[in-house]
């Protein structure tokens, strides 16, 4: 049912089966992501990735008993966020996990969609990751989670290891895998399908009977990430492999960075809001704030 380029091997869908899910296992156990009896709480945008990290995840509790839950965000952007909004409620019940929603609009008084209308900002994404990640993490902490799960797959984590390449950031790539320092108030994030290719994911999603939305984030066209997106697409498509190349090279270097930057790093409380930041005052309260002011 599939043709792996890399590995120069069909497979037919049990055995994609049984191999996808041995290599999200493998990566599960390898990076040590959860103990026992500890809370997973998966970041659930009812989106292919995240959807079928959560049945991943539940397939795992039959060899290691940990508690699920899932915590969806509503950016507030159209109608793209209903269907994923919808399709990440009826996978919980499907799984008979338990399923929280916070929105943006609840959480900070403003949807993504008024705080672009109202703004000049250029940059989308990275205000919509900021906040996400604000809210996501407080979150997880108010719900108990020990780890929060997100939905990174292979092609994801390529094109983050190039972007910190490409902008000069060698301490984010540091703390890609794991932080530089742990803080009580910041809950570790684990990516499980590291390891799964994206084009494996769909394949994977429409086996099992996930639904796969086709459509994408309306702001998604601005990003700086879909530029090396096609970028990685094409490397692919010529040198099959060169996204797991991408990846082995940075977990070769991965001790040897957090080594050399975990020494200086530090977690402050932001002075305005108390959340964990790396300098005296955090992100979403320097960038966000003043923009939900003029909104
Ligand atoms: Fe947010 Fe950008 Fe993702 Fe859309 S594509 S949900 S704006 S990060």
């Amino acid at each position: 049912m599939i043709f792996l380029p890399y590995a120069k091997r069909h497979l037919c869908d049990l055995h994609f089966s049984r191999m996808f899910e041995r290599r999200v296992k493998k990566t599960f156990r390898e990076r040590a992501m959860a103990k026992k009896g500890e809370k997973v709480v998966v970041s659930l945008s009812g989106g292919k990735d995240s959807s079928v990290l959560l049945y991943s995840l539940k397939l795992l509790q039959q060899d290691l008993p940990m508690e699920l839950a899932a915590l969806t965000v509503d950016e507030g952007i159209g109608r793209y966020r209903s269907a994923g909004v919808e399709n990440a409620k009826r996978e919980c019940e499907r799984l008979g996990i338990e399923h929280h929603m916070v929105s943006f609009q609840d959480e900070i008084g403003s949807s993504l969609d008024a705080i672009m209308e109202k703004s000049s900002v250029n940059t989308p994404c990275s205000y919509c990751g900021i906040i996400r990640r604000y809210i996501i993490n407080r979150q997880a902490r108010r719900l108990g989670a020990d780890r929060l799960a997100v939905g990174h797959n292979l092609d994801d984590t390529a094109q983050t290891i190039l972007m910190n390449i490409m902008r000069n950031e060698p301490q984010r790539l540091a703390r890609l895998g794991r932080p530089l320092v742990d803080h009580s108030m910041l809950v570790p994030r684990m990516r499980p399908l590291m390891r799964s290719p994206e084009n494996e994911i769909v394949a994977y999603a429409k086996l099992k009977g996930i639904v796969v939305l086709e459509k994408s984030c309306p702001y998604q066209q601005f990003a700086y990430r879909r530029r090396v997106r096609g970028m990685l697409e094409s490397m692919e498509n010529e040198h099959p492999g060169t996204k797991f190349k991408i990846l082995n090279s940075f977990l070769e270097m991965e001790e040897m960075l957090h080594r050399s930057y975990s020494g200086d790093a530090t977690i402050d409380e932001c002075r305005e809001c108390g959340e964990p930041c790396s300098h005296g005052i955090c992100k979403f309260c320097s960038l966000i704030t003043p923009l939900l002011g003029k909104s």
